[in-house]
């Protein structure tokens, strides 16, 4: 369905100065931009009600130096945070476009909060692997869900038009420039809606099972856990007129999503001091390295499943996530006194469990680090109530796409730009570098909401030029 057909001599119904395709984060974001910019924006959705990825998300974007870190008294700075993204890649991604994002995030945060009363504060109460500083910041229930409403009711106030039920089937072009694009809707009927600058905001490849196969044959059976309707169109779209891309079997996993409840679990359960173990009741990682990377490592356990198993202490923590409180709802989460009746809830081995808390409970009392590598020094012993959620692993998106400028304007393979193209949030190559270890918790909302309103600010310039020649 991405094809690029010949611009010449269509004739458009009629014509928007920015299109925008996707009405998740990256795509509501960039019409606010490019409509605060002067633009007309129409955003083009394939979904009934626009959703996303972004509404499957825990709505955790990290942003370093904000007003809500401060109020905190968090120490934290643009280049402290693009230390922390590029150390977990392992030094792959290119250190401009780290750079450029971890400077943008804050203060499109700040700008969401102010110009578009999005209640933003800051998780202060826990520190994600990897992060340095604690910078995750979300809206009051935590969750994606309320921020792609908030997003689009602080679209549909700003009187920006967004179509749903609008599938995009192809782009039309001169070559390298855009002209426009093909909407199909649901009763199959066709239309053609011109545009000067086109924004790809309909994210990565995660729904293309055979895009997966290729990018990221460790997850071809896993779940996908993401937005059905992401199926690869940027990437499919970019490469066929030329663009750059990057990264490709980059990717978030998640080794935590309650099976078979499909909830995930936030990994505040892991690095609050909680566990896994398989169904023979043995740990078989250092879990802490990170829920990404620890996808792929469940999948290889019996049944492609696994148990996190944590404490009431550690459930208070994770609470504050609809997510979990939802799983608790669902009776994912199960509970009990003694490790040996846990087990028997969880229809394991209860010696096995049994002998298996007690030597995270030896390690965590020795502050000693496993045969695994897992460090529990300073870790807070288990204690009763026990409780333990049967998970497996999953692919939530991809993380490779189309290389971007500092203007989110899609670069070709020499690297110039393409003329009147922008790619921002899953559609563009992310901060992660090529492997699932190289994602450091939010690096997908942070692509989406740093580039978002880069991408809407410079396709309003775009559009303008565009229109004047
Ligand atoms: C379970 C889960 C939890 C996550 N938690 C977090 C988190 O806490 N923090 C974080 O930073 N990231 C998280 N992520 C990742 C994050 O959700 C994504 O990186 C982010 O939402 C991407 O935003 P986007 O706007 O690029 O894409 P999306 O929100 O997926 O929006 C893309 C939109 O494009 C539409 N679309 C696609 N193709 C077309 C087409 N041809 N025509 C018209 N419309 C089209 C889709 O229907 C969709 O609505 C999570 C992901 C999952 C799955």
């Amino acid at each position: 369905m991405s094809r690029i057909l010949p611009a010449d001599g269509v004739e458009f119904e009629f014509t928007v100065p920015v299109v925008v395709i996707g009405g998740g984060a990256a795509g509501m974001i960039a019409a606010l931009a490019a409509h605060e910019r002067g633009a007309e924006v129409l955003v083009l959705e394939r979904d009934a009600l626009p959703q996303g990825s972004t509404a499957l998300s825990a709505g955790l974007i990290p942003a370093p130096g904000t007003r809500w870190q401060r109020e905190a008294g968090i120490a934290d700075g643009p280049e402290r945070f693009a230390a922390d993204i590029i150390a977990k890649a392992k030094g792959e991604p290119d250190p401009a476009e780290v750079a450029r994002v971890a400077r943008a995030v804050g203060p499109a945060l700040e700008w969401l909060a102010d110009r578009y009363g999005l209640p933003f504060s800051v998780v202060d109460n826990f520190t994600y692997p990897g992060h340095s500083a604690r910078r995750m910041h979300g809206l009051p229930s935590r969750s994606g869900a309320e921020l792609i409403d908030r997003l689009r009711g602080a679209v549909e106030a700003a009187g920006i038009d967004v179509l749903c039920e609008a599938h995009v089937t192809a782009l039309y072009a001169d070559g390298p420039r855009v002209r426009g694009v093909e909407v199909t809707r649901p009763d199959g009927s066709v239309e053609r809606v011109g545009c000067a600058a086109l924004v790809l905001a309909c994210n990565g490849y995660g729904g293309n099972k055979a895009l997966v196969e290729r990018h990221v044959p460790e997850l071809a059976d896993a779940l996908y856990f993401g937005h059905p309707g992401n199926q690869g169109d940027a990437l499919l779209w970019g490469q066929a007129l030329g663009a750059a891309t990057r990264h490709l079997s980059g990717h978030q996993g998640h080794g935590s999503v309650a099976h078979p409840a499909g909830i995930l679990v936030t990994w505040a359960t892991v690095t609050e001091g909680g566990v896994q173990v398989n169904t023979e009741g043995k740990r078989f990682s250092n879990e802490a390295q990170g829920y990404s990377e620890q996808a792929a490592v469940v999948l290889r356990q019996p049944q492609g499943i696994a148990w996190t198993v944590f404490d009431e202490r550690i459930a208070a923590i994770a609470r504050q996530f609809e997510d979990f409180r939802q799983a608790e709802a669902m009776g994912a989460v199960l509970g009990a006194d003694t490790p040996a009746d846990l087990a028997r809830l969880m229809k394991i081995d209860a010696d096995a469990l049994t002998a298996t808390l007690a030597e995270v409970d030896r390690l965590k009392a020795g502050g000693g680090t496993d045969g695994f590598g897992r460090d529990f020094a300073g870790s807070a012993p288990l204690v009763p109530p026990y409780r333990a959620v049967r998970v497996t692993g999953a692919l939530f998106h991809t993380q490779g796409g189309l290389v971007v400028d500092d203007d989110a304007r899609v670069l070709d393979g020499q690297g110039r730009p393409l003329p009147n193209l922008f790619a921002a949030g899953g559609a563009a190559c992310g901060v992660s570098g090529s492997k699932a270890s190289g994602y450091l918790s939010g690096n997908g909302l942070l692509t989406a909401v740093a580039l978002g309103r880069i991408a809407g600010m410079a396709a309003a310039g775009a559009a303008r030029e565009e229109t004047s020649q």
